[in-house]
């Protein structure tokens, strides 16, 4: 005898006022590929995105990017990754996969990355800022991959025109005057110390250990391909002021420059309290969520993950 089964309604006439989006972040990827290769392993593979932008028209599809996974669903993009005190961002972030080959090196170790076309970059843009606009997702939280796992993915690369993109309102870009005053007041002497607490400030995963040590010239390594264009893992002036100035511009609740290095403690504990608030979601009671997450816990773990680590490209 199969027991019937219970009978019930589900009435949403009481709204709950506490509750957010599941995204938060927005990630940008390169393909390292063709657009075929490209479709095939994103679709067939262990790898997988939300969007893939190709980088000229496909065919007879002019304008068109492809949506491989839906937006409510988890696409494997992201890896093992960190940003803002969250890891496993594919749990939390819409990816999206841009066509491009990534870069070559020739005998002598140097070093040429491919560029994006103005084709793919305008339908970038344009999916984009509606995928920002639907989940309130914060500039500092559209970030590349290589932002989120340093070290371990170099994508989206030095010549992706992440500039063209914060002029249409995607992503964060500091100040250009603000941050040549600040490079104005620094010297060549490297406090890594605050280097490090400022770098965790702004969102990547950094053990402040006071040395150059390989974790930092890796995050400074994301950092100077994603604000300054080049492939360095030099801490130059420019590179520090452009950080100050994003922290100055997006993280105002502190005065940055000149007493970072007094506010280095203070700093560090800012990001363990790290409150989750969305720029659009004026709605909501601003501190009333705090997760129970910790910085702390992801080390360093490129090679750790070998089924994440196989593909080549997306993940
Ligand atoms: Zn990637």
């Amino acid at each position: 005898m199969s027991s019937a089964r219970p009978s019930y309604s589900i009435d949403p006439r009481y709204r709950a006022k506490s509750c957010d989006e599941r995204i938060k972040f927005l990630v940008l990827h390169y393909t390292a590929g063709s657009f075929e290769t490209s479709l095939d392993t994103l679709t067939n593979g262990e790898v997988s995105a939300h969007y893939l932008v190709p980088d000229k028209m496909v065919g007879a599809d002019e304008n068109v990017i492809y949506n491989l996974v839906d937006e409510n669903r988890r696409a494997y993009h992201a890896g093992v990754s960190y940003w803002r005190g969250r890891t496993s961002l594919n749990d939390t972030s819409i990816g999206i996969e841009i066509v491009n080959l990534g870069y070559t090196d020739d005998a002598s170790g140097k070093r040429t990355w491919y560029p994006f076309t103005d084709y793919q970059i305008d339908l970038v843009i344009g999916v984009s800022k509606d995928i920002i606009a639907r989940y309130g997702i914060d500039p500092i939280c559209v970030v590349g991959h290589n932002d989120i796992a340093p070290g371990r993915k170099p994508d989206p690369g030095p010549l992706f025109p992440w500039e063209k993109l914060a002029k249409n309102g995607i992503g964060a870009w500091p100040d250009a005057d603000v941050a040549r005053e600040i490079q104005g007041k620094l010297n060549d002497d490297v406090d890594i110390n605050a280097l490090q607490a400022s770098l965790k400030k702004y969102g990547y995963n950094i053990q402040t250990t006071g040395e150059l040590d390989q974790q930092t010239k890796d995050v400074i390594t994301a950092f100077n391909r994603h604000f300054i264009s080049i492939d360095s893992d030099e801490p130059s002036l420019k590179m520090r002021a452009t950080l100050e100035a994003l922290i100055v511009k997006y993280l105002p609740s502190k005065k940055i420059v000149s007493q970072a290095k007094q506010e280095k403690k203070l700093l560090n504990e800012e990001v363990d309290d790290f409150v989750w608030v969305s720029h659009s979601d004026t709605r909501l009671a601003p501190k009333l969520f705090r997760p129970s997450v910790t910085t702390h816990a992801q080390t360093q773990t490129q090679h750790s993950d070998h089924r994440i680590s196989a593909s080549p490209m997306a993940n």
